[in-house]
């Protein structure tokens, strides 16, 4: 065992248990994270939402993102504690339940952040989550499908007429037609970000169809 595993042992997010260094949570605790059981190829409740905002195609999430949850612990690990490997067992929980059968998508896509922010963080989130799953399902995976055009805060000082006139704040790097894109974020809360997304690609391409993966959403 190298010294510093010996010194530093991985452990259980949520009751500290000394576990495997490839896991986040022990075998103890794992039930009680709550899966959405989504139908990825069906109807479900991120599908209805989402259906308000764009046409999907398919929606899922893996998690309910409940304030104090186990799933509301692990997003918050991965995004603002430096535990980017997190992303890889979310990956794989998601690979445990979603077969595409026939509505495979033909690209993944992860929502960007900031430049600013990415430098803060270190990482994009999404990054490794997108990779592993494009590996495993045999996707193409294009991060940079997108681009965001401006930093929230900068927005947030702007007065209404300003606002009204900056464009959307993703932008599409390239024109992509005749494909099924599956856009991924971590948490659905307003659905804001997703569907300016959504409409960004659907407006400045032809024939696409989108489908949306989230880690998780707000209930
Ligand atoms: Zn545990």
């Amino acid at each position: 065992m190298p010294i510093l595993d010996f010194l530093f042992p991985n452990r259980c997010l949520n009751c500290n248990r000394i576990i495997d260094k490839s896991e986040v949570i022990c075998e103890v605790c794992f039930p009680k994270i709550n899966f959405t059981n989504h139908n990825y190829n069906g109807s479900n409740t991120l599908k209805d939402k989402l259906l308000l905002q764009f046409p999907v195609v398919n929606a899922y999430s893996l998690l309910y993102y409940e304030k104090e949850s186990l799933a509301q612990n692990i997003i918050q690990q991965l995004k603002y504690n430096k535990r980017e490997k997190i992303g890889k067992n979310l990956a794989n929980w998601v690979t445990e339940r979603i077969d595409f059968h026939n509505h495979k998508p033909d690209i993944i896509t992860t929502v960007p952040l900031h430049r600013r922010k990415l430098k803060q963080r270190g990482y994009n989130q999404l990054h490794l989550f997108g990779n592993e799953l494009s590996k495993f399902y045999n996707i193409p995976v294009n991060h940079t499908l997108l681009e965001r055009t401006t930093h929230a805060k900068a927005q947030a000082k702007k007065n209404q007429s300003e606002r009204l006139k900056t464009k959307n704040a993703y932008q599409l790097t390239q024109r992509i037609n005749d494909k099924h894109i599956l856009l991924i974020d971590d948490v659905y809360t307003t659905g804001n970000t997703i569907s300016n997304i959504a409409w960004e690609i659907l407006n400045n391409s032809k024939n696409v169809k989108i489908s949306i993966l989230v880690m998780a959403m707000d209930v």
